[in-house]
């Protein structure tokens, strides 16, 4: 072994104190969370309905929309997107994912779409201020979930219309039937699997794209979820994602039997899951918070439910696996804006871990509140319900393991 001969430089930095712009930010959403998601979030889970007033009320101040979505992706540590969630989902987990829904087209059409796709259809997917609208994507189908690559739904090219012609059922679609753009992806050559498989916009209004009746949830009940069939439905050949001529190239190496590059569509995932996790990490700091404020506040055997360690080792408990779910999310968040590999499927880490801390934050504030925490009176009971998805959408925690342990062995672990 050789010696050291570095030495430490005194411009070497590193640190993790947001920045006053995030700080502001973080505050600003926390402040529309507080006084407008958080007293309204009861109502809207008992509706089970899209709070469109709340929709209406963040456009106005610019707190829903594509230029807010550029503002806070063009955040170069990766961070802004994160902060805004958690605030979002501390509100509530239904309205925040009635806020959010969009967020998933738009990233569809950012990770598929050529600039002027994404030009032209994200706007449409927000509305605008005077009359908001949401954006679905339509991906997971009946006998296509965890197994995307046994989507059966087909589009078909009609040459001389210039036309994509889409049949088929897409399943349990966020915000699916009263979206104005739907992102539909189909199977265009079912001889390649997976690699024959591509994305397309469904425009406002096309006839033949039809939403079932809303479907009843446990949890986001704010938030639409819905199956939606797709009979002859004709979109124009400018609808495909990518354009005619990428999907043809990228057929055509999948058909000379060409490795595909399984690294951009793993990253495009990656990149969207720390987002999601930070959702989690908001649903759960809520329940801890509440949780905390009434351990100290509930009196039994002459003290403070707090003053027993049970409870209190709970608290510190929760509160540190939060603080840990949400390094790893801004570890990947930064990642992702920073061009950075995910060599240990780093971004599946962070929406595992931020998933099943939501889950058992949640509970633990429901077991802390007693019986008060089983009752609709107290916000951890939906909180509880609303944390459970976080281990099931957008990949299950059995997906994310499978993505993190293939990363880290380089083995076809199945
Ligand atoms: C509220 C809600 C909103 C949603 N929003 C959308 C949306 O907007 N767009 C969209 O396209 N989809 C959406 N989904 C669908 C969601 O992404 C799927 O439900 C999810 O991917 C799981 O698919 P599945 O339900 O078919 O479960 P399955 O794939 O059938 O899985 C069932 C169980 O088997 C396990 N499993 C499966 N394969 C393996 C394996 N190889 N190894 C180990 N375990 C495995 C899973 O982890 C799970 O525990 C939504 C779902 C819900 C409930």
């Amino acid at each position: 072994m050789t010696l050291w001969h570095g030495k430490v430089s005194a411009r070497m930095e590193f640190w993790l104190d947001l920045n006053e712009e995030q700080t502001d930010l973080r505050d600003w959403v926390h402040g529309f969370a507080e006084g407008v998601i958080r007293p309204a979030a009861a109502e809207w889970d008992e509706r089970e309905e899209t709070p469109w007033p709340i929709i209406q009320e963040a456009a106005k101040i610019g707190l829903y929309g594509f230029e807010f979505l550029v503002n806070t992706w063009s955040d170069t540590t990766g961070l802004s997107l994160p902060l805004v969630n958690e605030e979002l989902f501390w509100g509530d987990g239904g309205v925040g994912m009635a806020l959010s829904g969009t967020s998933l087209a738009v990233a569809a059409i950012y990770g598929s779409g050529t600039p002027d796709q994404l030009v032209e259809w994200v706007p449409q997917c927000f509305g605008d201020a005077a009359e908001p609208k949401v954006g679905a994507f339509c991906s997971t189908e009946p006998e296509a979930g965890s197994d995307v690559g046994a989507m059966r739904t087909r589009a078909v090219y009609d040459e001389a219309t210039d036309e994509w012609i889409l049949n088929g059922q897409k399943a349990y679609a966020t915000n699916g039937g009263i979206a104005a753009v739907h992102v539909v992806t189909a199977v265009v050559d079912p001889a390649l699997g997976s690699r024959g498989q591509a994305a397309f916009i469904v425009p406002p209004g096309t006839p033949g794209l039809t939403g079932t009746r809303k479907l009843k949830k446990l949890g986001l009940r704010a938030s639409h979820t819905a199956d939606v069939f797709l009979d002859d439905v004709r979109v124009p050949g400018s609808c495909l994602l990518g354009g005619k001529e990428s999907l043809d190239e990228r057929l055509a190496r999948a058909r000379s039997g060409q490795r595909a590059s399984r690294q951009a569509a793993m990253r495009t995932f990656e990149l969207s899951r720390p987002a999601v996790g930070a959702q989690a990490i908001g649903i759960a700091r809520g329940a801890y918070e509440y949780a905390l404020e009434y351990a100290k506040n509930r009196v039994q055997f002459g003290r403070p439910i707090i003053e027993n360690q049970a409870i209190a080792f709970a608290l510190a408990d929760m509160k540190m696996e939060i603080d840990a779910a949400r390094l790893l999310v801004w570890r990947a968040a930064w990642m992702g804006r920073n061009d950075r590999t995910f060599a240990a499927g780093e971004g599946s880490m962070s929406k595992l871990k931020a998933g099943e801390v939501a889950v058992a934050v949640t509970e633990k504030a429901v077991q802390i509140l007693g019986g008060a925490g089983y009752l609709r009176e107290h916000p951890v009971e939906r909180m509880y319900r609303d944390a459970k998805i976080y281990t099931i959408f957008e990949g299950t925690s059995e997906i994310q393991r499978l993505v993190i342990a293939r990363a880290i062995s380089g083995m076809q672990i199945r």
